[in-house]
């Protein structure tokens, strides 16, 4: 009988055998998979589940998180070269500087439209469902209250038109416009100051235009013989995602547990669904901009998504983002190579949406009012510190605190949102990679390719 249990045990193995095979041939469910049995894991080792101790379950976590941290590691690498060989040959192999110069315009515009955006997507988001009216402030007490915020405006009840801290931006910025030009590259690379290595790499990248090519091709070469290198590399490290993917949600979930998100459910939940929003205009760029179907945007760009979402650093992701804009994107190389590394360091549409809900969700706890110069400041230094902050985990909240201290909300509020910023920091990686990838996408689909250079 076909249909008896033989048959049906075989027809088990086969599926068993096609999932593993499909398994084997996609990172990106390898990735999901990892992702999966780690967050289980990790909830098994929070003190909640009674399986494990407090102390043990920390313990175990951190060794888990062991291969994860290390392809960290091994990703930060390469990082630092393969911007720096990217960018000097995604600008001077063009061979075409007035190209270069409205790449680059087109770039920076699109960057500061859609972060722009994205702010006023937070704001929205927070003005429509309130979070900080659910929450108590007397939750702080135990941190020393608002009160205590460091040069910040008084508790609740305070009314904030943003004066006090404008002054002293203002006056600060032409030193931070100044600050932007490297002044010695060197340092910037051993430092990985990733802003003043891209910008320094241009300015090279420029440079090499101008020289004759038979003087320029030498250093092109290395740099192309650089970034080779670079990318062999990072094909091995990816080998190991999964691994490290499950190593790194196993210790964030013992970290974070479901309880503290539980409580903060309001605030996660009004971050998420700007995030959402922001995630379906970049598609909706893509779509009407570029002339490309969403799903299959989505389908190319996952791997890097879901690796910004385990390692929430747009930084460690720039490299897949780099080979899936060229490879499966189609996006010419010289602006993949110079639109990817640039994204990477200055667009983050998502870091600026959750600091405008993060900074407005504050001020509904203390019952600050934020007057239209207080919302003018959040969305000026929102997009600012998107800019100027690397593509690293955690940097959203610890610049959102600057922010809180111009606009006048007390800094100690922070405190309450940090126990789930891991969550929200993965979170707004996703988009801001999906932003990294829009824009090459779209770049690229308008972008003139050089004509070949006619025979000699
Ligand atoms: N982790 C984010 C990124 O790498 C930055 C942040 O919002 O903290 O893009």
């Amino acid at each position: 009988m076909a249909d008896g249990p033989i048959a049906n045990s075989r027809s088990l193995i086969h599926r068993v055998g096609d999932v593993r095979a499909l398994i084997r041939e996609r990172l990106w469910l390898q990735v999901l998979v990892g992702m999966a049995l780690g967050i289980g894991t990790g909830l098994l080792l929070t003190p909640e589940s009674g399986w494990i101790g407090k102390e043990a379950g920390s313990i175990v976590a951190s060794w888990l998180a062991l291969p994860g941290q290390a392809f960290l590691a091994a990703i930060k690498f390469v990082v630092v070269p393969l911007v720096l060989a990217s960018v000097i040959r995604g600008i001077a192999a063009g061979d075409n500087p007035e190209a270069v110069g409205r790449l680059g315009l087109r770039t920076v515009i699109f960057f500061l439209v859609t972060t722009v955006c994205a702010v006023l997507i937070g704001l929205a988001a927070a003005y429509l469902f309130h979070p900080g009216t659910l929450i108590d402030p007397g939750d702080l007490a135990t941190s020393g209250g608002p009160g205590s915020a460091s040069g910040s405006s008084g508790p609740a009840g305070a009314a904030v038109n943003g004066a006090g801290g404008q002054a002293p931006a203002l006056a600060e910025m032409p030193r931070q416009i100044v600050a932007l030009v490297p002044t010695n590259l060197l340092t910037a690379l051993v430092q990985g100051e990733m802003l003043h290595i891209v910008i320094g790499s241009a300015i090279l990248g420029i440079a090499l235009l101008a020289l004759p090519a038979a003087q320029a091709r030498p250093l092109l070469d290395l740099m192309g013989g650089l970034q080779a290198v670079c990318m062999v590399i990072v094909k091995w490290v990816l080998r190991f995602a999964p691994v490290a993917v499950f190593g790194l949600m196993a210790d964030i979930a013992s970290r974070v547990g479901l309880k503290a998100i539980a409580g903060m459910a309001a605030y996660v939940g009004t971050v998420i669904a700007g995030l959402l929003v922001l995630m379906l205009l970049y598609l909706l760029i893509v779509t009407v901009l570029a002339r490309r179907s969403p799903w299959g945007f989505l389908s190319h760009a996952r791997e890097a998504l879901l690796l910004a979402f385990s390692t929430s650093s747009s930084a460690a992701v720039m490299p897949l983002s780099l080979q899936i804009a060229e490879e499966k994107l189609g996006v010419p190389s010289p602006v993949a190579r110079f639109v990817i590394p640039l994204g990477t360091t200055i667009n983050m549409g998502g870091t600026a949406l959750y600091q405008a809900v993060a900074a407005l969700f504050l001020a509904q706890v203390f019952g600050i009012q934020i007057g239209v110069m207080g919302i003018m400041l959040i969305v000026v230094m929102a997009v600012g510190a998107a800019i100027g902050s690397p593509g690293t985990p955690g940097v959203g909240i610890v610049i959102l605190g600057s922010i809180l201290e111009t606009v006048g909300i007390p800094t100690v509020g922070i405190v309450l949102i940090i126990g789930v910023d891991r969550i929200l920091d993965m979170c707004r990686t996703v988009v801001n990679v999906c932003g990294d990838l829009t824009a090459a996408t779209v770049i690229g689909a308008r972008f003139e390719t050089p004509p070949e250079p006619a025979p000699a």
